[in-house]
């Protein structure tokens, strides 16, 4: 912070972000500038005293959890009884430190949706769920979606329950709707495409839940322009919408990842229109699901395996045929 503090464009909106100084200084010469600061203020006084250690440390303390294992039973019962319900928390509720517990991912990725929007309503629902099933803890994801941290298994199907009466009970986490997309040119003031209506039409082309299962694992991600806010570059599928000629187009990265094999998408080649975007990225799904080794073989999995080939010749091949 100190050295983009010092040398970063901050007196210029459209370049105030650290990539920008990245490119302009260079990897070497910012790592070293940077280097020099860190062994400078390393023992320096900045260091946080114990103390306030200390403190922070007891703020974010662990709540304490009673031990709930009847919950375990109930869960098996009430999965078996609602195959809706079963998918919900095969996709949404991933497991915690302590076992009688689970986290809940709340989908703000309805099928056709706003990704990311809530209304007022739906947010009172939340904070009451939150208050009276999870220690009164709420987190924001960078997925766009609310987490619900510390949630008993025996109050899953209550929670499930209350959270569909208001439509937040998508199951569809990690899944190809639920796409992460930025305000774009309906609301950014920088934009150079839409972003919103290209993951609604997306969302809808992919509705079918039994097609979402079967295509796994799939974030998709879309920027309405460079500066990248809906992290398309590091979307195992990356939509990036530029503005060509008064035309907005959409150019695809493919293989990014977020996660700890982070990895920067490969851009497959000419951009398309909005018209063709959602048949595009249909193409590359079922690349997909006709390369792959076996079910278990998620997205990002088979373009490691195989890189960007099959998918570029189905791409593009698709698209000459179709001209
Ligand atoms: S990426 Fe999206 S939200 Fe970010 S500046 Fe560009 S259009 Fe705006």
């Amino acid at each position: 912070m100190r050295v983009y503090n010092l040398n970063g464009r901050r007196d210029n909106k459209y370049k105030a972000r650290i990539k920008i100084l990245v490119h302009e200084t260079g990897t070497e010469e910012l790592t070293r500038q940077v280097e020099t600061e860190w062994l400078a203020l390393k023992n320096s006084d900045l260091k946080l005293p114990q103390t306030d250690v200390d403190a922070i440390d007891s703020y974010f303390r662990p709540p304490h959890l009673p031990q709930r294992p009847e919950g375990w039973s109930a869960l098996a019962a009430a999965r078996k009884a609602d195959h809706s319900f079963a998918a919900w928390v095969d996709q949404n509720v991933t497991p915690h430190k302590n076992p009688d517990y689970g986290v809940v991912t709340i989908s703000l990725k309805p099928i056709g949706g706003i990704p990311g929007d809530a209304t007022d309503a739906q947010m009172d629902l939340v904070a009451d769920i939150a208050e009276q099933f999870s220690q009164d803890e709420i987190r924001v994801s960078h997925e766009q979606n609310l987490i619900l941290p510390h949630v008993a298994i025996a109050d899953l199907r209550i929670v499930y329950d209350l959270l569909l009466t208001d439509g937040l009970a998508t199951a569809n986490a990690g899944l190809i709707t639920d796409i992460i997309a930025c305000p774009g040119l309906d609301y950014c003031a920088l934009a150079t495409a839409r972003s919103i209506p290209v993951a609604q039409r997306i969302s809808e082309r992919f509705a079918s839940a039994e097609r979402q299962a079967d295509i796994g694992e799939l974030k998709l991600k879309i920027s309405g322009c460079i500066n990248a806010c809906g992290h398309h570059h590091v979307g195992h599928i990356g939509i990036l919408g530029v503005e060509k000629k008064g035309e907005e187009l959409y150019q695809i990265s493919l293989g990014g990842s977020g996660d700890e094999v982070c990895t920067i998408g490969d851009i497959t080649g000419r951009g398309f229109s909005s018209e063709d975007i959602v048949d595009a990225i249909e193409t590359i799904v079922d690349r997909y699901l006709e390369i792959r080794t076996d079910k278990e073989e998620t997205f990002l999995a088979t373009y490691r395996r195989l890189g960007a080939a099959p998918f570029k010749d189905a791409l593009y091949s698709e698209a000459a045929n179709a001209a």
